[in-house]
């Protein structure tokens, strides 16, 4: 799950970071009005988006005045922002966040990611701060500075020391970067997120190190022992037929295809979509149903599939070792009972229960295409959305 960024920047204040002044706003109005409670006179507003590089996309924007803070946001709230990292939708802005201004002296790149090949938390850093790693990475790989954490003993502060005087951080300023590593891998492990960036932490001109953007990621499967952290979840910036799945506790990732996948365990998950591509179509979604699946939850996949208006064909594959194949061909026939569906839909059934669920779906009366092995599947369901799809044209034609 990920936060905004003045969500990630609490956060992260909590554990000691030091992050500019700023206050949240829903209106224009109350952007103006949240920068004259906090005073000065320069002002940064900044659309709380799910994504990154919204300062070449508009939504970050430097103001002095009440009349310009109204103006840039009246321009972003409402406003679908389109940045590198959101696609070419965007996501919706609809709330603003209004930060003091800070004179940068120097832009610093960090992140921390969960690395799997070392085990360990990586540290990732650059003297080439406000820059994405993406282009840092591709132009100036030299100037990647990486440190890995042995998870026993922690983050030491010798280690954060190393990796301040390799990007060139004066030595009155060390004590302050120690401070910043510290607190970003303590919130990093203690809430179980897999990614901290702060891209830039900046060193001010009158010599402070903050965190001017933040960014947070956490693991899902965790979040049952974070309820704080839950509670920051914003739907409006995450896939609708995600969250729609997410709530029904299915696990779901759309992608953009149009052939509706509905299978159990990633890895066959994984297996149907090569599947999928190796006939010549492409997977719409990714829907794990689990292990133990009821008919009940079958249906429920299965309307939600349904629910994509991508969707053209759909290939139920289920490998049943927990579940049952009688069970899921239950749920196929519920939900086909219940909702009209226009689309060609294929299932393969294999393992526990399979001459049962064979039997249903045979006795069902429903236009089900069979296939038993996933080959066969996969091409039974590209060749019938392909065939359903020239009839389509043929129709609009005539
Ligand atoms: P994004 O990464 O989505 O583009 P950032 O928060 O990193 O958004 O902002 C982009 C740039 O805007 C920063 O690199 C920095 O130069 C400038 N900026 C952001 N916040 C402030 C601030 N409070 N004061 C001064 N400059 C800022
Ligand atoms: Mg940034």
């Amino acid at each position: 799950m990920d936060i905004h960024e003045y969500q990630a920047k609490e956060v992260l204040s909590n554990f000691g970071v030091t992050v500019p002044d700023g206050a949240l706003a829903y209106s224009p109005e109350q952007a103006a009005y949240r920068a004259r409670e906090m005073g000065g006179e320069r002002w940064v507003v900044k659309a709380q988006v799910h994504a990154g590089g919204r300062g070449k996309a508009g939504g970050v924007k430097v103001c002095d005045s009440d009349a310009a803070i109204q103006e840039a946001t009246e321009g972003m709230f409402g406003k679908k922002l389109v940045t590198h990292q959101t696609g070419p939708e965007g996501k919706g802005i609809y709330r603003v966040y209004v930060e003091a201004a800070v004179p940068i002296d120097r832009e610093i790149y960090l992140g921390f990611v969960l690395d799997r090949t070392t085990q360990r938390v990586m540290i990732v850093a650059s003297a080439e701060g406000g820059m994405e790693i993406e282009d840092i990475s591709a132009n100036r790989p030299d100037s990647i500075v990486r440190a890995t954490v042995e998870p026993a003993v922690g983050l030491r502060e010798f280690q954060c020391r190393q990796i301040a005087f390799k990007l060139g951080v004066e030595a009155t300023l060390v004590q302050q970067m120690v401070r910043t590593l510290q607190g970003c891998y303590r919130a990093f492990t203690e809430l179980d997120a897999t990614m901290v960036e702060v891209n830039p932490l900046v060193i001010t001109s009158d010599n402070r190190v903050i965190a001017l953007d933040a960014k947070m990621t956490f693991d899902d499967n965790a979040l049952f022992r974070h309820p704080q952290i839950s509670e920051l979840r914003d739907k409006s910036q995450e896939d609708p037929r995600e969250s729609r799945a997410a709530d029904r506790g299915l696990s779901y990732v759309g992608l953009e295809g149009n052939i509706g996948c509905i299978v159990n365990g990633a890895g066959l998950a994984m297996a149907t979509m090569d599947t999928i591509k190796l006939a010549g179509g492409e997977p719409a979604n990714f829907l794990d149903i689990g292990g133990g699946a009821t008919p009940e939850r079958v249906a429920k996949a299965f309307r939600l599939v349904l629910s994509d208006k991508n969707v053209q064909a759909i290939l139920v594959n289920i490998f049943a070792g927990i579940n049952r194949c009688d069970w899921v061909a239950e749920g196929v026939i519920q939900a086909l009972k219940e909702v009209q569906v226009d689309v060609p839909v294929v299932v393969r059934l294999a393992g526990n229960n399979v001459e049962a669920g064979q039997k249903i779906l045979a006795q069902s009366g429903l236009p089900i295409i069979r296939a038993t092995t996933l080959q066969e599947a996969a091409e039974r369901t590209v060749g019938a959305w392909q065939s359903d799809a020239s009839q389509t044209t043929l129709k609009a034609v005539s």
